[in-house]
């Protein structure tokens, strides 16, 4: 079996574009687009992906304010800071990231973030408003492994698909939006034993669980196309998944690598999802809604 690579590359760079394209737009008509990147923490990870945001907000024309309040940032800081934010109108998307100080609860922190601004999808009311079907913003690593198989044509609706991780930033919400699309979700976790009872049976295995080479080629059929969300970093700094590339080659009909998958996907849509939060909020686009309520 050849394995098809699904690269995230040329996806990213079209969804980088529509980004450029319409903040250029808003531009014309006198308005910016920022997007606002709360940060309390030293880890080295966490920043060199801030500084990748900033530089992809740069390339698109989207100003990226760094909010760094340094790693003994304590709760109430970090909540005022977020309401600031919120309900400053030149703000238009607000992300934090995470790890935070310890003791501080990012559950209470992400429900601060106003919703039209959640442009990473971590306010509770979005998820909610995704199990639901209403319109949200879902969490930018979700919808980015919705996109890249929508991008290389793998079909999803009526498909058997196992997505291996539960958690509220990528699982949960990728399984609503698969739903949505007809696709039959199997959610697998650390309790689900035997995970290729699950996987060998899907079309399509997504794995986030950051557990390094956690799926193998015994874990799935032949024409299965399989999706690696998972970002381990190695003792020598490298970059891995969760998947064990050298044995799901050669198996799968399909394979998303990391590095070079949903990652770039990833942060292009935080910044499409910018420029949709700022169009959806501009004068223009308020004043179309109150009148269309008369
Ligand atoms: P998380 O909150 O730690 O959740 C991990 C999930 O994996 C949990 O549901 C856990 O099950 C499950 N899991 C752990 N070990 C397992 C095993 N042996 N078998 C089956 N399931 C197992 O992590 P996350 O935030 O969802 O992130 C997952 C991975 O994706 C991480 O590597 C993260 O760095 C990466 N990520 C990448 C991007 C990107 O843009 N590329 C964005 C976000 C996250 P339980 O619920 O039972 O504990």
């Amino acid at each position: 079996m050849n394995t098809a690579v699904l690269s995230g590359k040329e996806l990213a760079g079209v969804i980088q574009q529509r980004a450029r394209d319409e903040a250029r737009i808003l531009r014309s008509e006198g308005l910016g687009t920022t997007l606002a990147v709360v940060v309390a923490t030293e880890d080295e990870a966490t920043h060199w992906y801030v500084r990748s945001i900033e530089r992809a907000a740069e390339r698109a024309g989207i100003g990226c304010r760094l909010v760094d309040l340094g790693a003994n940032a304590g709760q109430a800081m970090l909540a005022h800071v977020i309401e600031d934010l919120s309900a400053e109108p030149a703000v238009h998307g607000i992300i934090l990231q995470t790890p935070l100080p310890a003791g501080v609860r990012a559950d209470t922190l992400v429900g601060l973030i106003a919703p039209e601004k959640d442009v990473d999808g971590a306010n509770p009311l979005s998820l909610g408003r995704l199990a639901v079907g209403q319109p949200a913003f879902a969490p930018a690593t979700a919808r980015a492994v919705v996109e890249l198989l929508d991008h290389f044509e793998v079909p999803v609706a009526g498909r058997n698909v196992a997505v291996v991780g539960r958690s509220t930033v990528v699982g949960k919400p990728l399984s609503l939006l698969l739903l949505e699309r007809d696709a039959t979700v199997t959610i697998c976790h650390s309790k689900s034993g035997a995970l290729e009872r699950y996987t060998r049976l899907a079309d399509i295995v997504v794995v986030a669980a950051g557990r390094t080479g956690l799926l193998k080629g015994s874990h799935v059929s032949h024409e299965a196309v399989v999706i690696d969300v998972g970002t381990n970093v190695l003792p020598d700094g490298s970059l891995v998944g969760d998947v064990d590339e050298a044995s799901v080659t050669g198996v799968a009909a399909g394979l998303s690598p990391v590095p070079g998958g949903v990652g770039s996907v990833t942060t292009a849509l935080l910044l499409l999802h910018t420029v949709e939060a700022a169009r959806q909020h501009s004068p223009a686009a308020l004043l179309a809604a109150s009148t269309s309520r008369i």
